[in-house]
């Protein structure tokens, strides 16, 4: 049996081409490499698992290859791109400041340096976690940031760019990473489950894209953990089984129970659930973003809001028919209250079913309001 390699790695872009969701930063990289005006010194900012450190990792192999392709993408079968792609290249030096701070960490680096490259053009240095790094760490980089020979290229990575200091941002050409979009990270998904011929239903993959948070290497790893539990058949029901997630239905049924002014029923539906052990303020705050689904479902200008599969986005327009535009703000403010008013209550399942009463009761007053 072959060796398992986590996606994360296994998947990991080796191209501008291929990276996923940040697309006008490898678009700007790439025109610079064109023109010739790459900078010394980049920052690269934003959250975990967006990018980052695969992008600079692409940068350096690009712009070490001797063969470049007219989308300027390195080849893949130079000398320069085979040592890079075995991990052996001495043109990419990565600092993890996380773990290696003190100024003798950037010392060695600094030495580093001046040593020219023995093949290929560039050496590019990689500090991840840069707002890690001591003060004196700090001093005793800036002054080979201001004046780093021809071959180096710094590339700074950051998840909090807050914590950089004014000089070192004032030395660098700053790239912000975004979070990668909940339909970006599904098709990546999608991808890798044919590549490894597991299968998987859209729903299933979009819910794992939707958990995730735009961060791509969790959801590859949500992805890996599923394919080892399932047996490469991943379903709807096993990943909301795994990632302990209330399915849509339950609110869909709720929703309709409260439009009916059906009490009972949404009380019994709400047992249901708890008695699944999920928590009553979890189910609260998705309630209250169902309710913001439907009145996004209502108009066509927001529907693309919706971060859903479209068989999912159909029942949204469907169910939000049936309620008034004012009906649907009142519901969620009703919830936001109650989300609120969670945490200090003394009967949290009261406060719950309170809510149900009140939301049961939203149809009442529009009538009473317009007989
Ligand atoms: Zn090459």
């Amino acid at each position: 049996m072959s060796e398992f390699v986590v996606s994360a790695r296994k998947y990991r872009p080796q191209t501008f081409e291929t990276v996923v969701g940040q697309g006008s930063i490898t678009g700007t990289l790439r025109n610079a490499i064109l023109t010739g005006h790459l900078a010394q010194a980049f920052l690269f900012c934003g959250s975990r698992g967006v990018g980052k450190t695969t992008t600079a990792r692409i940068l350096a192999k690009t712009i070490n290859c001797f063969n470049r392709t007219p989308q300027l993408e390195a080849c893949d079968v130079c000398d320069s791109c085979v040592s890079f792609n075995s991990g052996n290249s001495l043109n990419i030096y990565e600092l993890d400041a996380a773990s290696n701070n003190s100024v003798d960490d950037i010392r060695g680096l600094i030495d580093q340096v001046r040593i020219a490259p023995q093949l290929g053009n560039y050496k590019v240095y990689i500090i991840d976690e840069v707002h890690m790094l001591t003060a004196n760490a700090f001093n005793a980089f800036l002054k080979t940031l201001e004046e780093p020979p021809a071959h180096a290229i710094f590339i700074l990575a950051t998840t909090e760019k807050h914590k950089i200091i004014p000089t070192i941002l004032s030395r660098c050409q700053i790239f912000d990473f975004s979070r990668i979009g909940v339909k970006d990270i599904a098709m990546h998904l999608t991808h890798i489950a044919e590549k490894e011929a597991v299968s998987a239903e859209p729903e299933a993959l979009h819910l794992i894209a939707t958990k995730a948070d735009g961060a791509l290497r969790d959801a590859l790893s949500i992805f890996d953990q599923l394919v080892t539990f399932s047996g490469g058949n991943i379903t709807y029901q096993t990943v909301l089984t795994n990632l302990h997630v209330l399915d849509y239905d339950y609110y869909f049924k709720i929703v309709d129970y409260l439009k009916k002014e059906d009490i009972a029923g949404s009380i019994l539906t709400l047992n249901d659930i708890i008695e699944k052990g999920f928590d009553g303020h979890q189910f609260i705050i998705g309630l209250a973003e169902h309710f913001r689904n439907l009145l996004m479902a209502q108009d066509v200008r927001t529907i693309p809001l919706l971060e859903l599969t479209e068989q999912i986005k159909d029942r949204f327009k469907e169910q939000s028919g049936a309620w008034e535009k004012n009906q649907l703000t009142r519901a969620m403010y009703c919830l936001s209250k109650a989300d609120v008013a969670y945490k200090s209550s003394k009967n949290q399942r009261l406060l719950v079913e309170v809510t149900l009463m009140e939301l049961g009761s939203l149809q009442q007053e529009a009538e009473k309001k317009n007989p």
